[in-house]
């Protein structure tokens, strides 16, 4: 255990919330800063269009890029060449798939952007949840050739399931890439088709009009990514005067984010830190609430443990302080690392997580294989966890006034909108038990905290429900 003298606390907690409202706004000077997940059906071209965006920015060496295509065409797989810059895992290339959440970063002119690039694979649905969980905006890759939009569309394509998962985690700016125009002649009217029927589902699925942008591109020809003016694409300059996705990207607003409220920060890795400055124990994620500093001494719930915060790094840099919406490596002292865990959450001494095995939520009963019926299992998604639960129908409610329609029902099925009791399974043993404490999570009522109060549940590889905690039990 580390138990050298830990850093002091530099700044009054007014002076810290102060210089973090100024640096979120960007009046210090700082570029905004968001982060996207890039989600749509298998094969949309995602990672290719990711690839070839940093290519055009210049993120990617040419270097680089000539090895990559190198060893794409030696593998007979030329055409997935960009997508090789996102996918380099072995599994990855020989099935030529992206399986783990690669990140990269954009710097454009008024925004950095930090990509969380999601698989498209039907089994990578729950890598995509701790991805869309920590994005702020997604942008949804459609291929527009005849038949595939159509596929990746209809009931068995992921497009609706990716669409409602990072909606119902708390996404509400969309960009959709209308992507592959250049296999349908760039025609309009195909581009309006597909805007017309994703547009219905959209709606209904709470995404605003005001917030969902479309945008008509080539990803593996760059055409409409950052210059709209490209040789290949002659056809589409005589319809389309739009923005290109680099300037769509560009103008994406920042959510607003909860800096006054208490911190939180669930932990999605733990590593030891490995020089001198950064020795001992480390962990990282995405701060979803409130600001931290250096020197400040933390709870780590669940857990009778605390910690103090050694040093926080992002992007390779050492920050005196992190607010809401970062992602960061908290560096900490004087704990032992047995304590830590993924899923845990640290938090202050003084405005402590709640620890609940069992809580009430309102849900949205998603397609699926067989309806719900009392006492059915499920696993929760919460934050960076995922854990067995038993679910309990209690109500089900009009989907538009929340108004009870019936007590106690059977089952839930398909579309209905329900309020559900569901708990930790395990969670039965005595408060004195040693493991009590595994079988609670730590969580938060919807109310108080958006990104600590929802909630997604699956079922044999199905997404079942989604929605918030209304109240902990
Ligand atoms: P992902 O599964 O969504 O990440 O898709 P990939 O990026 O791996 O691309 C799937 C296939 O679509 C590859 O063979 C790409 O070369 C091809 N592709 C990607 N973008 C385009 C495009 O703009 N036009 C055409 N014609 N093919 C593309």
């Amino acid at each position: 255990m580390d138990t050298e003298e830990p850093p002091k606390i530099s700044l009054a907690r007014e002076k810290l919330l102060e210089e973090a409202k100024r640096a979120i706004s960007g009046q210090g000077g700082d570029k905004l800063s968001l982060s996207i997940v890039i989600i749509g059906h298998v094969d949309a071209g995602k990672s290719t269009l990711v690839g070839r965006l940093m290519y055009d920015l210049g993120s990617i060496d040419q270097r680089k890029r000539a090895q990559t295509e190198r060893s794409s065409e030696k593998m007979g797989k030329a055409s997935f060449s960009w997508a090789w810059e996102m996918d380099s895992g072995v599994e990855e290339r020989n099935r030529g798939i992206t399986i783990d959440m690669a990140q990269s970063v954009l710097s454009l002119p008024n925004r950095t952007i930090v990509v969380l690039d999601a698989p498209g694979h039907k089994d990578f649905v729950p890598n995509m949840i701790s991805g869309a969980s920590q994005a702020d905006t997604a942008l949804l890759v459609v291929d527009a050739t005849n038949g595939e939009f159509e596929a990746g569309f209809d009931k068995g394509g992921q497009t609706r399931e990716h669409l409602l998962l990072v909606r119902s985690l708390g996404v509400q700016q969309l960009i959709v890439a209308v992507n592959k125009l250049d296999t349908v002649a760039w025609s309009e009217d195909r581009y309006n088709e597909i805007k017309e029927s994703l547009g219905n589902f959209l709606v209904q699925s709470g995404f605003q009009q005001s917030k969902t942008s479309f945008v008509p591109v080539a990803g593996f020809l760059g055409v409409n990514l950052v210059d709209r003016l490209q040789p290949e694409a002659t056809e589409l300059e005589k319809w389309y005067t739009g923005p290109t996705l680099v300037e769509t990207l560009d103008k994406l607003d920042p959510p607003g984010r909860a800096i006054e409220a208490p911190f939180r920060f669930p932990i999605t890795n733990l590593f030891k830190g490995q020089n001198a400055a950064s020795s001992g124990v480390a962990v990282s994620g995405k701060l979803v609430s409130g600001v931290v500093q250096v020197g400040e001494r933390v709870r780590v719930v669940p857990g009778d443990e605390s910690a103090v915060i050694k040093l926080i790094m992002a992007d390779g840099e050492s920050l005196p302080w992190a607010a809401a919406g970062s992602n960061v490596d908290i560096y900490l002292s004087n704990i032992d690392p047995i304590h830590l865990t993924i899923g845990s959450v640290l938090c202050p001494t003084s405005a402590v997580v709640p620890l609940v095995a069992s809580f009430i939520a309102q849900v949205i009963i998603f397609d699926q294989s067989y309806p719900i019926t009392v006492g059915a299992s499920a696993e929760l998604f919460h934050q960076s966890q995922n854990i067995p639960v038993t679910i309990v129908p209690l109500e089900t409610l009009d989907r538009i006034t929340g108004a009870t329609i019936k007590s106690n029902p059977r089952v839930l099925s398909k579309g209905m909108s329900a309020k559900i009791r569901v708990a930790v399974r395990g969670s039965t043993i005595s408060e004195s038990s040693a493991s009590a404490s595994h079988a609670r999570l730590p969580i938060e009522t919807f109310k108080d905290n958006k990104d600590m109060g929802r909630i997604l549940l699956r079922r044999n590889g199905e997404t079942i429900a989604a929605g918030i905690i209304l109240s902990l039990e």
